[in-house]
This record gives structure tokens, C-alpha cells and sequence, in this order.
């Protein structure tokens, strides 16, 4: 990395996020190709910086670069966004205790409970759209785990006064940023301690690759995280990271247009007679808007909306033509997913269906959600 000149480094003034995500983690080797390729290597000879496949690789580096870059710290690439929570789960002491969002991320839930489990340490579960609810438990807290929006229901916590509030108590405060992108928020800059993402998501872009990722503003933080990757040997693989860096290319022209198209199949969702209730922090009447205004540059590209129940949820699915259904979200194609069919989501309502809106013309997946719901 240290051979690496970056056209970054010798500028005063930052860029735009649009033109870091273009010109961050690139070599300025005259001769050289624009793009750092994927250096498939397990070893390297003697004499150099690298040495072997698991402490580093160039290709990690341009991805870490650039992500780092957009989230304003250090990044940590890791083999998938549940490694990246690993990484920051293990660092904590036997028997700390940490607060997370009940509505958050299944997989990191699933995680917390199996820790939990195992008595490595005590976990609460909290509606972090309530911020006293949160502030109160903060006193019993050594890490409070944040995301906003929450997957799926879209609740928007007070990142500026919880960040505030866990930094004042010595409380470490780590945020999911996945749903938010570094396009919306940057969490660092409020007080989080850490950021972390499923690369897999929006970052990839292209649903083609697992990959995750941790950003710290603390350069002894960081070197703390590549420790326990080489140990652990949680290493993403070269050719995602190299996706995953072509992916975040075009994350600012993306994500804009998706959530472009996501604010207006909010709009009409929630005039359609079959949905009774659309959340969407984008839309005036979502409890979250006024928060989300404040806090976000936009108000993302996934949407969750309510039908009767679970049978007719399942059955607008089934008739979907254009949007598939399947799990996951963030890639350039609109998927719907029922979410309350997975275990871990019985707090979600039966009939709720969260939209991942991709890049089809949106009057194009109007007419398939309609023909669906009608
Ligand atoms: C998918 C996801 C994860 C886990 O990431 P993987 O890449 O699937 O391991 C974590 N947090 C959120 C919010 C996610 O959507």
C-alpha cells in the first residue's frame, strides 16, 4: 500500500462523495492501468511489503481506500457483512453487555442471542426508534448497536442525540449502516465508534458477492480489526473486493436513482386500496420523516408495505413478474421479500412485504405491482 500515490492525497479540499467514489483506491503509476486488477495471490517473494495471502492484498486495499474515504475513517474489509459484526462482537470483553435494535438485522440478532447463550455477555433487546428507551438503558450498557433505517419496518433512530449521549457515558456505539449507505449518513462524524456494512448490499450493488466491512476513525481500532481478521482468517476473497470496488463506482448514481424510484412507488403504494399501511421515511405521514429529514441526504431505496395478511402477501409474490422474490436487497434489480416467513421475524407483521427498488423504469414496476396487488 505504501507504493500507492493517491490522487486524493494531495487535495486540500475533499471531493464530493460522487467524485471519491471515482477517483479513491487507484494506483497513479504512470504507465499503469486505471484500475487496481485483482492480484490473485496466496504468497508473495521476499523482500516486500506483503507476504502472505491472509495479512493483505492490493485489491482489499483500493476497496478499503474508497469505502474509508466515503465513511471519513479506516476501513476493515471482511469475507461478509456478518463477519464485519463478528470482528466487532469479539472485541468486547467477557460479559459486557450490549442494547440492540429488536427490530435489527436477524443475523446479527441471531449472533447476540447465540453469545448470549454461551454467557460471553448479556444482551437487551430495544425499540431504538424510542430514544428515552434507549437512553435509559444506557446506564446498563457497554455497547449500544445501532441501524437506521431498522430492517424491515424502516424506524429512524436519533443517531445525533444516541451517538451523543453513548460517546458522554463511555458507552462504544457501533452503527449498521447498510440500509443508509455512506450516501445518506456517515455516523462516524456523529460520535459512532465504529460503522459497519454488508458489502453485499447496495456497496456490490449487483447481487453477485458477499463482503463486508467496518470503519473506524482510529487508526489503533483498525489495526485492532486486521489483527483479528488474519487470526480468525475472515478475508474476503479478490475477486469480490474487486467487484465490490467496481460496484462502489457507481453506488452515487445508483442509489440516487433507486430511491428516486422508491419515493414514488411509495407514494403510489400508499394510495392503492389492497395496502393498508406503507412505511416509508420518505413519505410525509411515516412517523419517521421529520428524522429522517434532519439526520439523512435522502431517504433510501427500500420500502416495506402492508397487505391484509401473509396468504395474500404470499400470493402478490407468486404473481410478481418483473420484481423478483428472494431474500436480500440492494442490487440493481427490484426484489420483494415477506419477511415474517423467516425465523427470527415473528415480531413482523404477516402481511408486510419489504421492496428492495432497483433500476427497471419505475412506471414498468408500478404496472407489475399493481397487476400483483389488484
Ligand atoms: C445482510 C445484512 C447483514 C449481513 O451481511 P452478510 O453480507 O449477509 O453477511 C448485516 N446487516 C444488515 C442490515 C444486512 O442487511
Amino acid at each position: 500500500m505504501s507504493r500507492l500515490v493517491r490522487h486524493t492525497e494531495v487535495v486540500e479540499e475533499p471531493w464530493h462523495p460522487e467524485t471519491v467514489a471515482i477517483v479513491a483506491g487507484r494506483d497513479d503509476v504512470p504507465g499503469g492501468p486505471f484500475n487496481v486488477p485483482p492480484t490473485f495471490a496466496s504468497t508473495y517473494r521476499d523482500g516486500g511489503a506483503l507476504g502472505y495471502g491472509r495479512w493483505g492484498n492490493p485489491t482489499w486495499s483500493a476497496f478499503e481506500e474508497t469505502l474509508g474515504q466515503l465513511e471519513g475513517g479506516n476501513c476493515v474489509s471482511f469475507a461478509s457483512g456478518l463477519a464485519a459484526v463478528s470482528a466487532l462482537l469479539a472485541a468486547l470483553p467477557l460479559g459486557s453487555r450490549v442494547a440492540y435494535p429488536g427490530d435489527g438485522y436477524n443475523g446479527t440478532r441471531a449472533m447476540l442471542a447465540q453469545l448470549t447463550r454461551e454467557g460471553r455477555l448479556t444482551s437487551q433487546a430495544l425499540n431504538v426508534v424510542n430514544t428515552d428507551e434507549v437512553l435509559a438503558q444506557l446506564e446498563h450498557t457497554d455497547l449500544l448497536w445501532l441501524e437506521s433505517p431498522t430492517n424491515p419496518m424502516l424506524g429512524i433512530a436519533d443517531l445525533a442525540v444516541l451517538l451523543a449521549a453513548a460517546r458522554d457515558r463511555g458507552v462504544t456505539a457501533v452503527v449498521d449502516n447498510t440500509f443508509a449507505t455512506p450516501m445518506l449518513q456517515q455516523p462516524l462524524a456523529l460520535g459512532a465508534s465504529a460503522v459497519v456494512h454488508s458489502a453485499t448490499k447496495y456497496i456490490g450493488g449487483h447481487s453477485d458477492l458477499l463482503m463486508g466491512a467496518v470503519i473506524v476513525a482510529d487508526g489503533r481500532a483498525r489495526d485492532e480489526l486486521v489483527t483479528w481478521r488474519t487470526l480468525h482468517g475472515a478475508i474476503p476473497g479478490v475477486m469480490e473486493s474487486y467487484l465490490a470496488l467496481r460496484g462502489l463506482r457507481t453506488l452515487p448514481v445508483r442509489f440516487e436513482r433507486q430511491q428516486r424510484s422508491a419515493a414514488l412507488l411509495a407514494e403510489r403504494l400508499s394510495s392503492h386500496v389492497q395496502v393498508t399501511v406503507v412505511h416509508y421515511p420518505g413519505l410525509a405521514a411515516d412517523p419517521g420523516f421529520s428524522r429522517a429529514t434532519s439526520q439523512m441526504n435522502g431517504y433510501g431505496a427500500m420500502v416495506s408495505f402492508e397487505v391484509r395478511d401473509a396468504e395474500t402477501a404470499e400470493r402478490v409474490v407468486t404473481r410478481l413478474r418483473l420484481v423478483i422474490g428472494g431474500t436480500s436487497l440492494g442490487g440493481v434489480e427490484t426484489t420483494i421479500d415477506r419477511r415474517g416467513r423467516w425465523e427470527g421475524e415473528e415480531h413482523v407483521p404477516g402481511g408486510l412485504l419489504r421492496l428492495s427498488v432497483g433500476l427497471e423504469h419505475p412506471d414498468d414496476l408500478w404496472r407489475d405491482l399493481t397487476q400483483a396487488l389488484n
